[in-house]
């Protein structure tokens, strides 16, 4: 059994929550068109029904989410359509991080509301959390600093060529 995971860098973003009301990120990062847009708002790819992102907060390294493009904050709201293709980029994200970084496991799930974790309660979102033995240590050599943008644009990089766009 692994002890949980230590990602002080979250503390940005649960701070980030306590402020009023912005736009949906995940909305937001749905609606973008340009390259520019999707490299900065760290966006893999869309389908017609959804998204699939780098998480800016995440627990370990290739942390991704995966949401349906559509503000929906619970799986029942979600039409047949909506919920195949969140599984089926699920499906899509695992198999990427698979070939681009070879973790030995994944954590996967969503948390509905805000009382089970959710940080975006409004708008639902897949975790998919790469896993290694031993990765409880990840990053915490950095203490308190946030993982760097300049490593999340790597990633981001790193992706995108191994899916081969
Ligand atoms: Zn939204």
């Amino acid at each position: 059994m692994q002890p949980p995971l230590h990602a002080p860098w979250r503390m940005d973003y649960i701070r980030s929550l306590s402020k009023p009301e912005g736009p949906c990120f995940l909305c937001e990062a749905s609606n973008i068109t340009t390259d520019a847009d999707r490299k900065s708002r760290l966006v893999l790819w869309t389908t017609d029904h959804s998204i699939v992102l780098i998480n800016r907060f995440p627990y370990t390294n290739g942390h991704l989410l995966v949401s349906p493009r559509a503000h929906k904050a619970d799986l029942e709201e979600l039409s047949e359509d909506e919920s195949a293709d969140l599984q089926r980029q699920t499906i899509e994200a695992i198999r990427l991080l698979k070939r681009a970084l070879s973790p030995q496991g994944f954590n996967v799930g969503i948390n509905l509301g805000r009382c089970a974790g959710a940080g975006v309660p409004g708008h639902l979102h897949q975790h998919i959390v790469p896993r290694w033995a031993g990765d409880t240590n990840f990053m915490t050599v950095i203490g308190e600093i946030r993982i760097v943008p300049q490593a999340m644009s790597q990633l981001y990089e790193e992706l995108m060529r191994v899916r081969g766009v």
